[in-house]
């Protein structure tokens, strides 16, 4: 049987893989050399060019993961998402932002772009009218994030290619959350597609570093720029990312499966006011998601009801850990208003809609059941204590 294109499985595992001519090894081998013998004009390999064998490789996977012909990988994933911006965005320009926007990435616009002399606009929602609205006659770059950190609000990515068709800008989307494996923004006419890959890509929370994927011409811009700001990412975290995407689809369609059964269970729970997850039918963008995701991920949130003491339920909690980041193998939990969104004033993250008694939920791999569990106790455990209280 003739099959047209290789299954994600098998992309994952073998796009890009390096041959170890020598010694017939299974794997990659990794060349940690910084220097290379001169092959002509055109190929010379430096570790800050972007170019050596484990960091084309990688690239090659990356690519294919996101239906792009081309890949590059950074240091991290704001590294991915500055060197990007900076690249299409000169003095004079302007860019449309969304509403919730990853903390990192709107430091980056706030605090650098005045001495770069470049606009930026926050849309004020999420639909087609909300992002018109904002764009300007020197609007360039049209950059969304879908689903939201951390309210999983979902974007019309088909109605955003054609909003910036229309206006003639570059799409750009950080697809960190849906991992390449729920979701390809290329499908849908989205340009540039970022990753923090120290989120679903590395999944083990182990390694810090970014991707982007676009065309070639695109991924030719960008590396005209981070070649001379120099940060490109070790060999070695990059054969440790190769690795680690080998098994990115079964730990994301794992994580998707436990999510969607958790959503389900915190819904109907008499403690929890409200789940957001897109999965749910009750999500009000679950119509959309639907359409462009082919999971709805290992991300949700859930609001506990005014009664429970939010520092005592994370206290309690045994199995789930509270962390700063997300998309591990292991669930982890965390509460925006004393992390992520702690340095909003309470107007803007009410106006954001973070409520006190949020909770960012990243599901891992754990079985259900414990993590069924672990909830259960500790809401046994803040109820009791509180009962003693009164
Ligand atoms: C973590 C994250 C980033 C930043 O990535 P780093 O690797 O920490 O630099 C950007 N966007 C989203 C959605 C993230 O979750």
């Amino acid at each position: 049987m003739k099959r047209e294109k290789p299954g994600i499985n098998t992309v994952c595992t073998h796009v890009g893989e390096l041959q170890d001519k020598q010694y017939k090894g299974a794997i990659s081998p990794l060349y940690m050399s910084s220097s290379y013998a001169y092959e002509n004009v055109d190929v010379k390999r430096y570790p800050r060019y972007f170019n050596t064998p484990n960091q084309e490789g990688l690239c090659k996977k990356i690519a294919a993961l996101e239906l792009c012909e081309a890949a590059l990988i950074f240091g991290s994933g704001m590294a991915a998402i500055s060197h990007t911006l900076l690249a299409f965005l000169q003095k004079g320009d302007h860019l449309v932002l969304p509403k919730n926007l990853y903390g990192g990435t709107y430091n980056f616009v706030v605090e650098e772009f005045k001495k770069f002399g470049i606009e930026y606009s926050f849309a004020g929602g999420y639909k087609a009218a909300d992002i018109s609205e904002v764009i300007r006659a020197n609007t360039k770059v049209l950059y969304i994030e879908t689903p939201s950190n951390p309210l999983m609000e979902i974007t019309d990515l088909e109605m955003v290619a054609n909003i910036a068709r229309e206006h003639g800008l570059i799409t750009v989307i950080d697809n960190t959350f849906a991992s390449p494996i729920n979701q390809n923004p290329k499908l849908f006419g989205i340009d540039i597609m970022i990753h923090s890959a120290t989120k679903y890509m590395g999944g083990h929370s182990d390694i810090c570093a970014g991707a982007v994927a676009a065309s070639e011409e695109k991924i030719k811009q960008i590396w005209n720029l981070a070649k001379n700001l120099g940060g490109s990412l070790s060999d070695y975290t990059v054969w440790l990312l190769e690795r680690s995407i080998k098994t990115m689809a079964i730990r994301v369609k794992a994580q998707n499966r436990n999510a969607k059964k958790m959503a389900k269970w915190l819904d109907a729970h008499h403690l929890v006011q409200k789940v957001y997850y897109p999965g749910l039918k009750s999500h009000p963008d679950h119509e959309i998601a639907k359409r462009q995701m082919r999971g709805y991920t290992g991300m949700l949130s859930f609001e506990l009801d005014p009664s429970i003491d939010i520092n005592n339920f994370m206290d309690s909690l045994q199995l789930i850990k509270p962390s700063m980041s997300l998309a591990g193998i292991e669930s982890t939990i965390l509460s925006p208003i004393k992390t992520s969104h702690a340095l909003l004033s309470e107007n803007e993250r009410k106006r954001q809609g973070i409520e006190d008694g949020l909770l960012r939920f990243s599901i891992g791999i754990e079985e259900k059941d414990d993590l069924v569990a672990d909830i259960e106790q500790a809401f046994e455990k803040v109820t009791k204590k509180q009962l003693q209280n009164t």
